[in-house]
């Protein structure tokens, strides 16, 4: 039987209508996500400016979103669904290739400036035990056509 898998990605990348109107970078999944082997699941995080301030949010930074009463509490509630089923994986062995965000976003950054949201995700995979090897969707992306390349290798699992 062939190794079972899965790669978490940030919610947008699947689904472009939660991102601030006007700023949307596809309508509906990013175009790269068609090229992804059928084989391996793909566990969506929630967004959580569209779950915390909803679809009319205006577009904020990093700072304005940690001046957000119980902003990070709030994101980690909304993750704790997700390490449930990240540990269920994990028990029975199918593999956890890792976690595509989106570069500079004050949320699903990963790089650089650690986006709130995904600071508060890479702590629960730490204290849960799950390794999380990450990389992210460029800020230029879709014109950086060397990222399909990037993240198929990403998703080889070999790192
Ligand atoms: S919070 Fe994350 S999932 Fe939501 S729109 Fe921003 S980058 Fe996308």
């Amino acid at each position: 039987m062939c190794e079972r898998s899965i790669a978490v990605v940030s919610h947008c990348i699947l689904n472009q209508n939660v991102v601030v109107h006007g700023l949307e970078r596809a309508v509906g999944a990013f175009p790269f996500v068609k090229n992804i082997p059928e084989k391996i699941g793909l566990v969506q995080l929630p967004c959580p400016e569209f779950l915390i301030l909803g679809p009319n949010r205006p577009s904020m930074t990093y700072k304005d979103y940690l001046e957000i009463n119980d902003y990070r509490q709030k994101c980690g509630q909304l993750l704790a669904s997700t390490i449930l089923e990240l540990k269920g994986y994990q028990k029975v062995g199918i593999k956890i290739i890792g976690l595509i965000g989106i570069a500079q976003s004050p949320n699903c950054g990963i790089t650089g400036q650690r986006g709130v949201f995904m600071t508060e995700f890479l702590r629960l995979c730490q204290d849960n035990n799950i390794k999380m090897p990450y990389i992210e969707v460029p800020i230029d992306y879709p014109e950086d056509h060397q990222f399909e390349e990037k993240v198929n290798l990403f998703l080889k699992g070999d790192h």
